[in-house]
């Protein structure tokens, strides 16, 4: 059966990964993600995923304790490529073909980011896991999501987050709050909603690069939202 989306960007922030612990990397649960990823991949899905770091370390904390932002957003960019490393042996231990590329060039551990190469491994089947970001301090890894999503030309940006989608309010604060299933970027905008940062953001409302929010522990939502279930939000 074929599914909606054929190639996908997937986001996954380093605090996905560190499971109920407060720092760090659960094993268990990377496992867990790389089973459902792989399970997308054998059924054909081209998928791409930049991980983030903040499990490790982010460019804001360093700063906040006086060190240079930029020299702290680099410590930040090398966190993910850490991430990547961890995620990449979890998905081949899965059996899946993986190759890391870093947007900072380290060629004992990982492939430099080219883009022709990243779409040469998608088209062979092989899961592409882009660290280091966009290779710029003062980004995030969400922004790095949306620029490599457009560049790989990914049918669209899935961002795993801890809650089900987008809600008119902060729901782990709101009860009231209501979820969106769908809505469109200038509504975002107009409503203040927070799905990513703005530079993140404007950069797929400018691609017209949809983004589905999601709850990345249920581990049945991304194989549904790939087949063209309505599950999370989708911004478009
Ligand atoms: N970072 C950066 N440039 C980028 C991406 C990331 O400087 O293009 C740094 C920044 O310091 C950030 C850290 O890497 O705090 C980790 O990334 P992020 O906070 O986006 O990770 P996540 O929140 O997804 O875990």
């Amino acid at each position: 059966m074929p599914t909606k989306y054929k190639r996908i960007l997937l986001k996954l922030s380093g605090e996905a990964l560190m499971g109920n612990n407060s720092f760090g990397i659960d094993n268990g649960t990377l496992a867990a993600y790389a089973k459902q990823i792989c399970k997308l991949a054998e059924a054909g899905t081209e998928i791409a995923i930049v991980v983030g770091g903040g499990n490790i370390f982010r460019g804001i904390q360093g700063a906040s304790q006086g060190m240079g932002r930029a020299h702290s957003d680099y410590m930040g960019m090398l966190a993910t490529v850490i991430n990547g490393m961890a995620l990449q042996d979890a998905l081949e231990q899965e059996g899946a073909e993986v190759r890391l590329q870093s947007a900072i060039p380290m060629e004992k551990i990982c492939e430099p980011y080219i883009r022709r190469r990243a779409i040469r491994h998608l088209e062979k089947g092989r899961i592409v896991v882009f660290g280091a970001g966009t290779g710029n301090p003062f980004f995030t890894t969400d922004t790095a999501a949306s620029l490599r999503a457009i560049e790989i030309e990914a049918d669209v940006v899935l961002k795993g987050t801890r809650v089900d989608g987008v809600y008119t309010a902060d729901p782990e604060k709101d009860a009231n709050a209501v979820k969106y299933d769908t809505i469109s970027f200038d509504d975002v905008l107009k409503s203040q909603l927070r799905v990513m940062d703005m530079t993140a953001f404007t950069l797929c409302q400018e691609n017209k690069l949809p983004i589905i929010v999601f709850n990345i522990n249920d581990p049945e939502a991304l194989g549904r939202i790939v087949e063209g279930e309505a599950v999370g939000t989708l911004v478009s």
